[in-house]
Formats: structure tokens, sequence, C-alpha cells
């Protein structure tokens, strides 16, 4: 951990009264666990803080204690005298308000994405941990701040989200020796994982029932691919945020060693989520060659005017070199 770099980050949040937390479009667990923990721990400094959001909170994590306080207005960058950007690998995966975002001074930046090329002015990019969630926790004692339970709470849905339930390989010591500080603050892991995990409708099992009939294997089995059209969300009464996790379901079969997903989202276009495991493929340089980004094991891209088809076809020619040359690279 850089103590230059975070005691200058504490400096400019003890010095500023007013600060805009954001994240990236559609939020995941890390995304909101991060900002609403991070909000509660400013506002416990005394400051203003400001939680935006670009789209309302998903009622997969609306169980978040704090998650109320997410704010759709677009930021006025003049009200702000600091911002910090959470779990964004790059400014563009602020969604449509980036600019304003971008014109608070200082911007921080706290993030975990590989590849993540710093665009604020002070950035603390640590692709070594395993959620923004646990950077949060860091900085929070660097801060002399107390944690709540109901940042404890964020914090830890944070982590788990992240880390797949503690089963990715970005899972370290440092994970645990956060976990449990959060646990001994009284969350409760099973409460959370409840929330996060057993939290299908009908609907959404329908859909899963629809998307899993979708698999195919190429590679004897290295590559899974599964899609979601918007046909599928019509039938069965769901939308995108549905989809969360589906992408284990291909990444749980044996031989795999790159799971696809590719989604059609609300603006028309593809989403695609990649999830590869161990050391084998670093799907971020999948992602990174359409213009996404992420981790070595979990990484994302979107297509506009392609069908899914199309897509699944350029991710297979992109992965299959990388798989046949397998392995041997350890980035
Ligand atoms: P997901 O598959 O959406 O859970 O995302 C996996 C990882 O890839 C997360 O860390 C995301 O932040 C990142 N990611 C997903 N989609 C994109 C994208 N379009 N651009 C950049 N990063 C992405
Ligand atoms: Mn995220
Ligand atoms: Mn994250």
């Amino acid at each position: 951990m850089d103590q230059l770099l975070i005691d200058k980050i504490v400096d400019h949040l003890q010095k500023a009264r007013t600060v805009l937390l954001a994240t990236h479009v559609f939020p995941d667990g890390d995304a909101l666990g991060s900002q609403i923990a991070l909000g509660n721990i400013l506002r416990s400094l005394g400051k203003k803080v400001v939680l935006f959001g670009e789209e309302p909170v998903s009622h997969l994590y609306d169980f978040l204690p704090g998650s109320d306080r997410i704010d759709l207005t677009s930021p006025e960058p003049a009200q702000f005298d600091c911002a910090v950007a959470l779990d964004c690998g790059d400014a563009e995966r602020m969604g449509h308000d980036m600019e304003r975002i971008r014109a608070i001074h200082p911007l921080i930046v706290i993030d975990h994405h590989k590849g993540n090329e710093g665009f604020g002015d002070l950035n603390w990019v640590d692709p070594a941990r395993a959620a923004t969630g646990e950077m949060v926790y860091d900085l929070a004692f660097a801060l002399g701040a107390e944690i709540s339970y109901e940042t404890a709470y964020c914090l830890y849905a944070a982590i788990v989200t992240d880390t797949g339930s503690f089963k990715y390989s970005s899972t370290t010591a440092e994970t645990f020796r956060v976990v449990r500080k959060l646990v001994e603050k009284g969350v409760k892991p099973a409460e959370v994982a409840g929330h996060l995990f057993d939290n299908f409708t009908v609907n959404r099992l329908r859909l899963m029932q629809e998307v899993l009939a979708t698999l195919e294997i190429f590679m004897d089995g290295k590559i899974a691919v599964i899609h979601v059209s918007q046909e599928m969300y019509d039938r069965t009464g769901t939308t995108q945020t549905d989809t969360e996790n589906f992408v284990n379901y291909p990444r749980s079969l044996i031989p795999v060693k790159v799971a696809v997903f590719i989604k059609a989202n609300s603006k028309g276009g593809l989403s695609v989520s990649m999830r590869s495991k161990g050391s084998d493929c670093d799907v971020t340089r999948v992602a990174h060659r359409f213009g996404g980004g992420g981790h070595r094991n979990a990484a994302g891209c979107r297509f506009q005017d392609q069908s899914i088809q199309q897509v699944r076809d350029l991710l297979v020619a992109e992965l299959r070199p990388l798989l046949d040359s397998a392995c041997v690279e350890q980035v």
C-alpha cells in the first residue's frame, strides 16, 4: 500500500466539505457497497456527501442499508470541492455524466481494475486488491473513522460480490483480514449471502432456464458461451439486471477455461461478461481488444449494431489463440 498516496487522499478528504461519490454504470455489489460505505464514513466525519447514480438501484441490491441514498440528479460541479470515483476502471465507466464528474477537483480514483490508467488527480489503483470495498475499509482506518454496522454490511457485500464468495483467485489473506473485522462488527455472512444469492423471482428462474438452454461449447469445452436476447426478457418479464451471476454456470463446467455471456442491454446493444479460471487466460486482453476492461478472471465489453452470433464468433476467434497457447504465459 502506498502510504504517501493514502496520506494525500486523507488530507484532501479531510479538507473537503462537500464530496461527490461516483461509481460505474450498472453498478454491482462492489460498486454500490463501496459507494454507500464511503458515504457513511465521510458523513461520520462531518462532510456533506452526495452518492451519484445514473440509474435507480436494482432490486438485487436494494437490501443494502443506505441504498435509498443514491441520488439520480446530474451533479453540478461547482457544488463540490472533491469527488471520488469508486470501482471505475476508466472514466467512461462513470456513464453519461462523466464530464461533470471530471470537472470536480480534486478527483480521487479508488479502484482495483487492471489497466486503469488513472483518470483522476489522485489515483489509488491496486489490481492486487480483490474488491474496492477492501480499499475503502483501509481508507476508513487511515481517516480514523469509526466503521458502523451498516458500513461494515455494505463493505462485506462488496467483497463477497467481487470475490465470488471468496472463490476467485483474487481472494487473499488481505481479504480475510478485512472481512474478519467486518464480521466482528456484527455482519452475518449467511444473511448477506441470502440477499445476494437466494434472491430469485419465478420470472428470473424462468429466464435462467431459457439462458442455460442457449449453451454452446467450443474447443472441446474450454470455451462455453451463453446468451440472452431481448425476446427472452420480454417472454419472462425480466431485464438485464436479472442476469446477474448467470455467467457462473458455464464457468462451473469442468473443462471450461473461459465462460462468455452475451446479453442484450437496455441501450439496444450487447454487453459481454467473461470469466476465466485460474491463471490460464487473462480475459482483460480480449475485453481491451473491444474497448472494455476488467480483471484477469472477470472482464467485460460492449457491442453495438452486431448480432449475438456475430459477437460470439468475434469473441471465440479472439479467445482461441489465447487458449491454444494457453497457459504458458503468466502475466
Ligand atoms: P461483469 O461481467 O459485468 O460482472 O464485469 C466484470 C468486470 O469487468 C468488472 O470489473 C467490470 O467493471 C468490468 N467490465 C464489465 N463491462 C465492462 C465494460 N463495458 N468496460 C469496461 N469494463 C467492464
Ligand atoms: Mn464493479
Ligand atoms: Mn470491483
